[in-house]
């Protein structure tokens, strides 16, 4: 299927970009890796991989930062990241179209993971104030007991192309609060807004005045530079997001040398349609989880449950906007499904499709669309009746598995037998089914939302799942934790030594 659309050269406009972003040429240019456009498939840069050296000197730069900057009083260290919200205020719009050329993510979503980061910064100012502990009552007289955190050392990122921005900033802003000093590998997919947020967290360290140098690097490459990051007896946390056989990979290196992990992996995210649910939300909620992002969000929507009753009056209208939806070059007004990725996302899109119709599974959309050298496809439905192996994998492309229930409790059930454990939604107007699906006995996901789709999640709560998802939790509510060490205090102002549990040791 052909789709008439304006290409543009992707490389000219990286360049004004990058220009414009602060990003020294020589970053982006002259290196062994090429940085190919998921708009045109063009390649648009050359970046240089950082040698085991070249990580292990960052880290080094940042463990010298770590000692001075655990110093810093908190609110102090809040002002640097409200510096840099302010640059990313002002970068929003270049740095939103830098996101676009190389993630290929349309222009509101695109902006709106800029303003992520830009929540995600004006909580961590307010949370410089708030790194707080509890005092405990004790059992003897005389004595205080209390908790106290303190910063932890150096936190590795390492993340996934699909957010390319704003998961480095859910850990960096905190970790930064906190006292922590901050080496992010980027997807070696996007590497070049990596570069882009390092050149705004430098105006913001400059115009910050005496930040200690090395507080913040980022290192370019593929695996191997994350396995460094991993295995380095320096990186006291490495909070990873991207598929669950990275995680796979990367937990147990890190239990072996009893680092931290924060681990942020697949989904498999399911929403439930229910006899009493509002069919026009329902129907934007769904369109915008299932097909938003192309499907190549964490979050995304890819198994649906449609009660018996509403499955012919919902499926008619779902088809339909599933036709009617643009997809195209993703800088065009109107564009809604930008491109996957990569050939090998489209590939790994065209594979589930057939394993779906071996399964019986009965197909709507999926077929490519050409625009230039890129890899566009329309959304797929797929009617399924059973949840076959191919609905419990996670496929990072845009497939909506839709299946009939006829009680929740079966639909809950098949919602909850997947490996993975991220989002989840119940459509419904009846009080007692929406208790139930974020009960005990509901959802087993980290995310459980009523009457919304499970993706586009808000800051100010904790993001991450349950089972293959890894566990791990980022951005708001108490997640700032991961990055701080606990300690227990207890202070002894009295003149004898009673001690615990009435145990008696006189000598
Ligand atoms: P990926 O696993 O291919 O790569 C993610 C990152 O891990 C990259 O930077 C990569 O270089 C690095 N990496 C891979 N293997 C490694 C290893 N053995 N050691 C150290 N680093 C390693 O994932 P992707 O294709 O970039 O992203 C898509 C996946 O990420 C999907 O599964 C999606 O669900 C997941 N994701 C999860 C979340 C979340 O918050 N749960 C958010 C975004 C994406």
């Amino acid at each position: 299927m052909t789709v008439q659309s304006k290409i543009t050269s992707a490389a000219a406009e990286a360049a004004a970009v990058l220009g414009r972003l602060g990003v020294a040429e020589a970053l982006w240019t002259g290196g062994d890796r090429p940085v190919r456009s998921p708009v045109t498939g063009e390649i648009v840069a050359h970046v240089h991989d950082a040698s085991k050296g070249e990580v292990d000197a960052a880290i080094a730069a940042a463990q010298a930062a770590f000692l001075t900057w655990r110093t810093v009083p908190a609110p102090r260290r809040g002002e640097l990241v409200r510096l840099f919200g302010e640059e990313l205020r002002a970068a929003k719009a270049d740095l939103g179209a830098l996101v676009t050329l190389e993630a290929g993510k349309v222009v509101s979503e695109a902006l709106g993971e800029v303003q992520e980061m830009i929540d995600i910064c004006d909580y961590a100012v307010g949370l410089s104030r708030q790194l707080f502990g509890l005092t405990i009552a004790t059992e003897r007289p005389d004595h205080r007991m209390m908790e106290t955190w303190h910063p932890l050392g150096v936190v590795g990122v390492i993340s996934a192309f699909n957010f390319p921005v704003a998961v480095w900033s859910w850990n960096a802003a905190l970790a930064v609060v906190c006292g922590d000093a901050v080496v992010w590998k980027p997807s070696e997919k996007t590497p070049l807004t990596g570069l882009a947020v390092q050149a705004l967290f430098e105006r913001a360290l400059a115009r910050f005045g005496d930040a200690p140098a090395g507080l913040s690097a980022v290192v370019i490459g593929g695996r191997d530079v994350g396995e460094a990051l991993v295995d380095h007896p320096n990186v006291a946390l490495v909070s990873a997001t991207g598929s669950t056989a990275m995680g796979r990979a990367v937990g147990p290196r890190l239990a072996q040398r009893f680092a931290r992990s924060l681990l942020e992996l697949g989904g498999n995210n399911a929403a439930i349609v229910t006899p009493t649910a509002d069919l026009d939300l329902t129907l934007r909620g769904v369109a915008f989880a299932a097909m938003g992002t192309a499907g190549q969000r964490c979050t995304t929507l890819r198994r649906l449950f449609v009660h018996e009753s509403q499955y012919e009056a919902f499926l008619p209208r779902l088809k339909a906007a599933y036709g009617s939806v643009k997809v195209g070059d993703p800088r065009e007004a109107g564009t809604l499904v930008g491109p996957l990725i990569d050939q090998a996302g489209f590939d790994g899109m065209q594979q589930a499709l057939a394993d779906a119709r071996a399964a019986g599974g009965a197909v709507t959309g999926g077929d490519r669309v050409e625009i230039g050298e890129g890899f566009y496809a329309r959304p797929a439905l797929v009617e399924m009746a059973t949840q076959a192996d191919v609905v419990k994998r996670e496929t990072f492309a845009p497939i909506l598995y839709v299946m009939k229930y006829a009680e929740l409790g079966e639909a809950i059930a098949m919602q909850n037998d997947v490996p993975q454990g991220l989002s989840s939604s119940i459509f419904t107007n009846d009080m007692r089914e929406a208790e139930l699906f974020i009960s005990a006995r509901g959802s087993d996901c980290g995310i459980a939302n009523v009457n919304i789709g499970p993706s586009g999640a808000e800051i100010g709560g904790a993001f991450g799942g349950e089972k293959e998802t890894g566990g791990g939790r980022e951005a708001g509510s108490d997640s700032w934790k991961a990055y701080m060490r606990r300690a227990t205090n207890t202070m002894n102002y009295g003149r004898t030594l009673p001690l615990a549990q009435g145990v008696t040791f006189d000598v």
